[in-house]
């Protein structure tokens, strides 16, 4: 990943987040000094920093960085994209898998930027839906393709572990753009990523 350490670990911003954590486990009636809690809070603030240094990329740096020429029309599917994200109502994980597809229009990037991009967005306090669209306008901006599609597969880890939502079910959200507003071609897109290796 292309980001500087000291951009996540700032330390004021660890200890600021540290002291904070510390109360945290007081309120919920923890003793911050017991041996188990004693690193806790330290940990947590470090974790947190991870969890959200998407705020510190660009998603279109990353794409614009590994842009080629190319002559190709044909529909790019990068599937099963592993996920990880923070639900920005209650700072649990949603986590899954993101389909991207675009049709290039004389430009293409490397297939590991596609999964940088999700990456950079998912690592931010978000909801699905926005981060679905954040997907897609990053490639859209950047390589300005006859179409991108992005959809997103999720367990919502605030309604499974509150017992809001039966355990196992599934949220999806879905974007498209340019060619993929067409039937046919959404379609195929939808095709292709539905098969699943056996
Ligand atoms: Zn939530």
């Amino acid at each position: 990943m292309a980001y500087k350490k000291e951009d996540i670990y700032d330390e004021p911003v660890t200890d600021a987040l540290t002291q904070h954590y510390k109360q945290v486990i007081e309120q919920l009636g923890e003793d911050p000094e017991r041996e188990g809690l004693m690193k806790t809070p330290e940990r947590v603030a470090k974790a947190m920093q991870v969890l959200t240094q998407g705020y510190h990329m660009d998603a279109h740096e990353i794409i614009n960085s590994a842009k080629f020429h190319e002559d190709v029309s044909e529909m790019i599917i990068v599937k099963d994209i592993e996920l990880y994200s923070l639900c920005e109502h209650h700072m649990l994980p949603f986590f899954g898998r993101a389909h991207v597809a675009y049709i290039p229009n004389g430009w293409i990037t490397g297939l590991s930027k596609i999964a940088r991009v999700v990456d950079v967005y998912s690592h931010r306090l978000q909801v699905q839906e926005r981060l679905t669209v954040q997907i897609m306008n990053a490639i859209k901006e950047t390589l300005n393709p006859l179409g991108v599609a992005v959809v997103i597969e999720a367990k919502h880890l605030c309604m499974m572990m509150r017992g809001v939502q039966k355990q196992n079910s599934e949220t999806t959200t879905s974007a498209f753009d340019g060619e993929f507003q067409k039937n046919s071609t959404r379609s195929e897109f939808l095709k292709l990523i539905s098969a699943r290796l056996s």
